[in-house]
């Protein structure tokens, strides 16, 4: 062994102290539970090395659980006793979080002040570490002859019961029950080397079993009838095996033939567990499409990417964005990474998913909130086995821990719902999606028809310096995160201008409300409308009736004295529900869900005329059932919607042309494929463009872009109509020209002007108490202490109440901070806020808020 020289050690009698950094001693372990998580502190004993990210098995109460190491603390709190603090008992994996990851998860926190506990929560799925088995294992080739003789009494039971065994393995739980003092024992011999301790990841406590159909002779067998013959057809194109009942559907045939070709010996069946991953439909394989130069071009530089960079795909409605991802993601696959593709809404997109497992098979993956947690569990297992996959989410999908992530599409970047609202931490999928390219060093690429503002300006500006301004700085974009690494982001702005085969984007005729009723015509329908929908059915052909909002525009009234029926527990008018002919009429609260029965006379002052106003979807299908008894019609709202599966549903009848008209709210602007499809209308703009929302134009304009999009996707060429009572609104008129640069430049300028995003940072204090006073007073003195926050270049708009004020018996209110967003702020100063908030009033900070009303 190598000893450094007397003289050197006293040449620098400092090291001998410097030699050991402080141990930190106390770690804050994430302890996990079947009803959650919680945080426990816990000693660091002498001789382990704990990093955060890891798992630990630390004592809790008299058992033993699994735990993830979340930080050091330097000190306990005082009001912990030192003596109560048990040890971790040991580390059972590490890097539970790869280190980029735990770099990721923390940079949200801070960014987003959110405590770290709560970004960790978004991550693990359901009873990740409850459902995980501790147990111990023997290494039969560390183990000396006669290695009993040197143990404690536990011990030697322990090495006897392993050795006893075949594979000398056993779960901690039995040993404890086999043996007295077993942790003792197990401690004793992990020391020695001669066991080592490990968490099983659990399993599904009843594996699914289900039958599956292999193909077991190699060339077509002669003595077959011509269904079993179409079966084994179907069989070989999916590669010789199937799940029995997919296979069954996809021959529509019953099993009997599945019995008969068995009987012949020319398949197998067999019983297969599988992962409860979203059962597939059934989708026929398909190869890629040959694409077209302006695809070509695109696919071309996203192949072409190497390490962190940014793209957006710019491309109007069906101009075959998704046929880029699918051929930008197999070459991905082919390498052994995976991909990630982000889409609004997962539920409400059954045909893009369809697309990439008819390209990519099982290899597809669908993750999303409304999986059982038994599934998001085996979905998530699935993802870690690090097999490339592609993987298919909603916004929190970003956390998917895929190991070899190689790219993240975003598809409509410009959706809010990619935003979280609630709980902390208040997260844009964008942003991280950004940062976790940006940490594993692969490329991102945002796809729209039309770009957030903030996205497009990002890349203007980029494409400005690469054009060689010269002055190239640091912060590319404006928003951009501080980035932990240096190094300059590439961007790159790629268009697809024309829809698929140069189709024309549909004509959007504008038809003015104000003066249909000038005209005489009471109807919600205007005449242009009637006749389009009569001569879409004529022609055989479908359509789409978009109806903006929803609820609120269905409120009840008294025509005798004008009482509105609101909820009891929100500043908010009930809206009126009609569930079946004959059925009792109930009001419901779109906040709070609170249902009452509609009364039949007024309650302010008994006037039998108690009606509801507005056009939900029901009324809207209610009308054209008057006018156009012969239209089959589809309403597709929450409502309809609610049931699992209710979506794709529909939504295949619809395709199937099962139906002539789907009549629906926001719900219908996305991904709806349908070639059939010539004529969109929408019933009221006005919905839209009239809020007090600074992004309200933005929203507008997107979901109306997006709605017109649905129409002429196919060989007949389509027509959009829209009405409203505002036809010379900008929105409207950029709509009508499909005109997204004409748009944006207006809207950046009044931006510009105001200092709103993306010239300026927003960050919203929300806060909510059952106590309206006491909620205003904290509010006011929030304000204040927000000052010195902003500093001079800052500003504090309100406090002020929430544009609904009362929901579910809270009062809210908030404070809007506006900063110029160049200036450099200091965002844990803001969590300091929270200290500043007593106990029953509730503080959110949103951080780059969506929406400030
Ligand atoms: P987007 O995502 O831009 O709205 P899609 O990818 O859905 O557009 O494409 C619109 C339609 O055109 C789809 O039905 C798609 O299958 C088809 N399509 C896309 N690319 C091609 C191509 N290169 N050749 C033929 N059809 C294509
Ligand atoms: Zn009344
Ligand atoms: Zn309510």
């Amino acid at each position: 062994m190598y000893k450094r020289p007397v003289s050197v050690l006293l040449a620098q009698p400092k090291t001998k102290y410097q030699e050991k950094p402080p141990k930190p001693l106390w770690v804050e372990v994430l302890v996990d539970f079947q009803e959650g998580h919680n945080l426990y502190i816990y000693r660091l004993a002498s001789g382990l090395v704990v990093k955060p990210g890891d798992i630990v098995s630390v004592p809790f109460g008299n058992q033993v659980k699994g735990g993830i190491a979340i930080r050091y603390l330097e000190s306990l709190p005082s009001t912990l006793d030192p003596s109560q603090v048990k040890d971790i008992e040991d580390v059972i994996a590490q890097g539970f979080f790869p280190a980029e990851f735990w770099q990721l998860l923390n940079r949200l926190a801070l960014y987003y002040c959110s405590p770290l506990i709560s970004v960790i929560r978004l991550t693990l799925p359901p009873g990740l570490l409850t459902k995980s088995q501790s147990r111990v294992r023997l290494k039969p080739e560390a183990l000396p002859p006669g290695a009993e003789t040197f143990c404690t009494h536990a011990g030697q039971q322990i090495l006897q019961l392993l050795r006893a065994q075949k594979v000398g393995d056993y779960s901690v739980k039995y040993l404890q029950r086999q043996v007295r003092g077993a942790q003792r024992g197990i401690k004793e011999l992990r020391k020695r080397g001669w066991v080592e301790s490990y968490i099983e990841a659990p399993k599904p406590t009843r594996p699914k079993q289900q039958k599956a159909v292999t193909l077991v002779v190699e060339a077509m067998p002669s003595d077959v009838t011509p269904r079993q013959r179409e079966m084994l057809e179907v069989l070989r194109r999916q590669g010789g095996e199937m799940w029995l009942s997919e296979l069954l559907q996809a021959c529509n045939a019953s099993s009997s033939i599945i019995t008969a070709l068995e009987a012949k010996g020319y398949v197998v069946v067999q019983q297969r567990e599988v992962l409860r991953l979203l059962a597939a439909p059934p989708t026929v394989a398909e190869a890629a499409k040959i694409l077209n130069q302006a695809q070509e071009e695109a696919l071309g530089a996203i192949n072409s990417l190497s390490g962190f960079a940014q793209v957006l795909l710019h491309g109007v409605t069906g101009s075959g964005k998704t046929e880029v991802y699918l051929q930008g993601i197999a070459p991905i696959l082919q390498q052994g990474k995976s991909a990630l593709v982000l889409v609004p809404e997962i539920s409400l997109t059954p045909q893009l998913t369809d697309r990439f497992r008819a390209r990519f098979g099982n290899k597809v993956c669908v993750y999303h909130s409304k999986l059982s947690s038994g599934e998001r569990y085996d979905t998530w297992r699935q993802m870690l086995t690090g097999e490339p996959q592609v993987v298919i989410g909603a916004r929190s999908a970003v956390f998917a821990p895929l190991p070899k992530l190689g790219i993240i599409i975003l598809d409509e970047e410009h959706d809010s719902s990619f935003k979280q609202n609630q709980p902390a931490p208040t997260y844009h999928a964008r942003t991280v999606a950004r940062w976790r390219a940006e940490l594993g060093n692969f490329p991102l690429i945002l796809g729209s028809a039309t770009p957030a503002l903030e996205t497009w300006v990002m890349f203007q500006e980029a494409g400005s310096r690469e054009k060689g301004s010269g002055d190239a700085g640091e912060d590319l974009a404006i928003n951009y995160p501080q980035s932990t690494i240096n190094h300059q982001p590439s961007t790159h702005y790629l268009s697809l201008p024309e829809r698929i085969q140069s189709r024309p984007l549909p004509p959007v005729e504008i038809v003015d409300l104000r003066r249909e009723l000038q005209q005489g015509n009471r109807s919600i329908f205007s005449r242009s409308l009637q006749n389009a929908l009569q001569q879409m059915y004529q022609q055989g052909r479908q359509g789409i009736l978009f109806i903006p909002r929803r609820g609120h525009s269905t409120f009840v009234s008294c025509r005798s004295c004008g009482y509105v029926i609101e909820c009891p527990h929100c500043d908010v008018s009930l809206s009126y529900h009609h569930t079946h002919e004959g059925a009792r009429e109930l009001l419901r609260c779109h906040y709070c869900n609170h249902t009452q029965a509609q009364p039949r006379n007024c309650p302010e002052c008994d006037s039998p005329y108690l009606k509801f106003f507005g056009s939900g979807t029901q009324r809207v299908v209610r009308e054209l059932n008057k006018v156009f008894p012969q239209l089959r019609i589809i309403r597709f709202d929450s409502d309809t919607t609610r049931a699992k599966g209710a979506h794709r549903r529909l939504l295949t009848s619809f395709a199937n042309h099962e139906a002539d008209l789907l009549v629906g709210t926001q719900m219908l602007t996305k991904g709806i494929d349908v070639a059939q499809v010539t004529l969109v209308g929408v019933v009221a703009a006005d919905g839209l463009l009239h809020r007090s929302d600074y992004r309200a134009a933005e929203r507008a304009f997107q979901t109306l872009t997006q709605v017109a999009g649905r129409a002429g996707r196919g060989q007949d060429s389509g027509k959009v109509i829209v009405q409203t009572y505002s036809p010379q609104h900008p929105v409207i008129q950029a709509v009508q020209r499909h005109d997204y640069q004409a748009f944006i430049s207006a809207e950046l300028d009044q931006r510009e002007a105001l200092e709103y995003p993306p010239y300026g940072k927003l960050i919203l204090l929300r806060l909510s108490s059952g106590d309206g006073a006491q909620v205003q007073a904290t509010a006011e003195s929030l304000a204040q202490a927000c000052e010195n926050l902003v500093g001079s270049d800052g500003e504090i708009l309100g406090p002020a109440p929430a544009t609904i004020m009362r929901v579910n018996r809270r009062y809210r209110w908030q404070i809007l901070l506006k900063f110029p967003a160049t200036m450099e702020l200091d965002l844990p100063d803001v969590s300091v806020l929270r200290d500043l908030c007593p106990q029953s009033v509730s503080l959110m900070i949103d951080v780059d808020p969506l929406s400030i009303d």
